[in-house]
């Protein structure tokens, strides 16, 4: 089928949800990925954050291939050891002592509260302004999109208020008898690629043991590399309560999790959380690859590096052209402001073969491969420069 049948038939058969660009992706190498017509893109959203190998990464295919021909799933009745190693490896690399798998994002975000509410026996979350912390109808109560939850109104549970992200004295005011906890991103990605201050991280991190409510982040984004450190919140040197982790984690297999304190972690007990799919050995099998990589010598120098080059060169553009407002971003997530909407951008560059996306409206987010090079990153400037130009 060509690209147009293939749409015709999408747009006649899929429930309407996504917008989607009139591409039909093929396959991929690296940073790059081809459509089925043959034309090539340099992907810079690495299916918004995950791809965090590329694609077709030699090890990463290989370890999924053998395990297929082993066991892809067992459910959680039985021990399989590719989780377990894993669990073991994550944890020796982090502030907490244990694990929860997950399928996604707003799954891991969904147990969080959960075992937030269930440990501390309360009943409030707090969230932030420009937040995003998923799509089921709890995350939406921590999300910062009115429009999504609107026609759900009647149904929304209740204990969710809005503080504002970065803002120590919004949280304070905020805080009762009743505060369970805070969720929040180290980054927000959705949100516009806001980074907060270290300062405003250490003062939460003491409010919360002051006041004796959860830290929960939200690091389904933010995680695995993507920032330049094994994960963001370490950039601010805090110790959270509860860590939420998604995208990137598998290398583009569907997977997540909840780390936790040891002490956190007694909130739940045999029965009180679930699922079928989650750990399995297949995606477990992806994770040690995408970990040992990202932990391998120098893997995490190189994101900083190219990320830090990314940025410049784009402060070097914001310095020729008014139309942007602002560069910020921390490791290869990068996030541009446009003085205008950038929606139109997105097709351009498109056009020029790279693939980007834009968030609230006027900021374009790059998340490439976490193995792009500065040649890669070379490219799409000499592009931005003949797009701003023209
Ligand atoms: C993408 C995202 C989620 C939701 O993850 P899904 O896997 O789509 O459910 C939650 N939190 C953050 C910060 C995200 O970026």
């Amino acid at each position: 089928m060509n690209t147009q049948e293939l749409i015709d038939i999408e747009d006649k058969y899929f429930i309407n949800t996504f917008t989607r660009q009139p591409i039909v992706l093929d396959h991929g190498e690296g940073i790059k990925v081809w459509d089925i017509d043959g034309n090539e893109y340099y992907d810079f959203l690495a299916g918004i954050a995950v791809n965090c190998l590329g694609h077709n990464h030699p090890r990463l295919v290989k370890a999924i291939q053998d395990q297929a021909e082993k066991l892809i799933h067992i459910s959680s009745i039985y021990y399989n050891e590719p989780a377990t190693v894993y669990a073991k490896k994550l944890i020796d690399a982090t502030s907490f002592d244990r694990i929860f798998y997950s399928n996604s994002g707003a799954e891991a975000n969904e147990g969080a509260i959960k075992l937030a509410l269930k440990y501390t026996g309360k009943s409030e979350i707090l969230y932030c302004g420009s937040s995003f912390h998923g799509r089921t109808i709890l995350t939406l109560a921590v999300t910062d999109h009115p429009e999504y939850s609107a026609p759900y109104a009647k149904n929304m549970p209740k204990g969710f208020k809005k503080v504002e992200y970065g803002n120590l004295e919004s949280i304070k005011e905020a805080i009762t008898a009743e505060t369970a906890a805070i969720i929040i991103e180290p980054i927000q990605g959705e949100g516009g690629v806001n980074v907060p201050s270290k300062e405003f991280f250490k003062g939460l991190e003491s409010l919360c043991k002051e006041k004796g409510i959860l830290l929960i982040v939200d690091e389904v984004q933010s995680g695995f590399g993507r920032a330049g450190s094994l994960f963001a919140h370490e950039l601010f040197d805090i110790k959270p309560d509860i860590m939420t982790m998604a995208k990137g984690i598998g290398g583009g297999v569907p997977m997540g999790g909840i780390l936790a304190t040891e002490e956190v972690a007694t909130g739940f007990v045999p029965g009180d959380h679930g699922t079928t799919f989650a750990g399995g050995p297949l995606v477990a099998a992806a994770a040690n690859v995408v970990f040992d990589e990202l932990t391998s010598e120098g893997f995490l120098d190189n994101v900083n590096e190219v990320g830090n080059y990314f940025k410049d060169e784009l402060i070097k553009l914001q310095e020729k052209y008014d139309l942007i407002a602002e560069v910020r971003g921390k490791g290869l997530i990068v996030g541009v402001e446009l003085t205008q909407p950038g929606g139109e951008f997105v097709d351009k560059f498109r056009e020029k073969g790279f693939l980007i996306n834009c968030t609230v409206g006027n900021v374009l987010r790059f998340v490439p491969p976490l193995i792009a090079s500065k040649e890669d990153i070379d490219k799409l400037i000499v592009a931005f420069d003949e797009l701003l130009s023209s």
